[in-house]
């Protein structure tokens, strides 16, 4: 208790102790008051509502699938696809797009624990304990990334559990919950669906930070926001991807680029991936407003 305690340990005339409320002082109540005042300040959230709880960032009944879709590759649902209008092709459930899914899941369980290895970290459990829903929301913070219910909407759904904006991926701990980019698949020179190797990567971050957790990695090193975010790009490279996340003006520029008949950009080699900015692959730029921090 603090020295501002209300209560007092007196003793009665029968000789028993028992607490008596001693009444706050003037200034005691007015801080008592500010404290409430600024409390009441501080729950608002950015959009001037009521702050989100973590709960929010599940989705409601009326958003979920009629029927959720389980990967057992994965061995996890997806409860939740919202689509991206503009890129519906890409962005919505077909055998292809679940097959990018299924294939990430494959190669990257595979190779964990040789990770975990190379990393000398050790593990709690052979087998993750629970695995987590799936949500597939639009992410592209210059499409529909930003709008109700999507992925970087912090105001009403992920302020509680997300630090900042923007995000390709979010594994949420606490809720054992994954949201992930809507777009497992893009279009190549030829207009024809192809798996989306930025997708392959969040997807592949992102079970990294699943697989740490749900195998007990942070049950026996402790847990580091830090070190789980460093050892999850250095999973992506571990299976071979180095190119750096992206921001949602190269994400974009990538989809329509492809689409223009316009190559690919080569990826760019680095060792420190995800805190390199660079250029889009097009030289149009979507908006003012575009978005060009690389996306977690
Ligand atoms: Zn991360």
């Amino acid at each position: 208790m603090s020295r501002h305690s209300r209560f007092r340990v007196e003793t009665t005339p029968k000789g028993r102790p028992h607490l008596r409320w001693v009444r706050p002082s003037r200034v005691a109540r007015f801080v008592a008051v500010a404290s409430i005042a600024v409390l009441a300040f501080l729950a608002r959230s950015s959009a001037g509502g009521p702050q989100p709880s973590r709960f929010d960032a599940l989705p409601r009944a009326s958003e979920k699938l009629a029927r959720s879709i389980w990967l057992p590759e994965c061995g996890m649902s997806i409860v939740e696809w919202r689509s991206t209008p503009s890129l519906h092709d890409e962005t919505t459930e077909s055998d292809a797009a679940l097959a990018v899914m299924e294939d990430t899941c494959r190669d990257t369980f595979a190779r964990y624990d040789a990770f975990l290895k190379a990393k000398k970290l050790r593990r709690l459990r052979d087998r993750p304990d629970v695995l987590p829903e799936i949500s597939l929301l639009p992410g592209n913070t210059l499409l529909d990334g930003k709008s109700p219910r999507a992925l970087n909407d912090l105001p009403t759904r992920f302020e509680a559990v997300a630090p900042g904006c923007c995000y390709w991926g979010l594994y949420v701990d606490t809720l054992n919950y994954l949201f992930l980019r809507n777009d497992p698949l893009m279009k190549d020179a030829a207009g024809a669906l192809v798996p989306n190797p930025r997708f392959v990567r969040t997807l592949t971050h992102e079970i990294s930070h699943i697989l740490s957790s749900r195998l007990g990695v942070w049950d026996v090193v402790g847990y580091d926001r830090q070190h789980d975010e460093g050892l999850a790009e250095e999973f992506v490279a571990f299976m071979g991807m180095t190119f750096p996340a992206e921001s949602s003006a190269e994400d974009l520029a990538y989809h329509r680029g492809a689409r223009r008949q316009v190559p690919l950009a080569a990826p760019v080699a680095t060792a420190n991936a995800g805190a390199k900015e660079v250029p889009p692959p097009t030289t149009a730029a979507p908006s003012a407003s575009a978005n060009t921090a690389p996306q977690r």
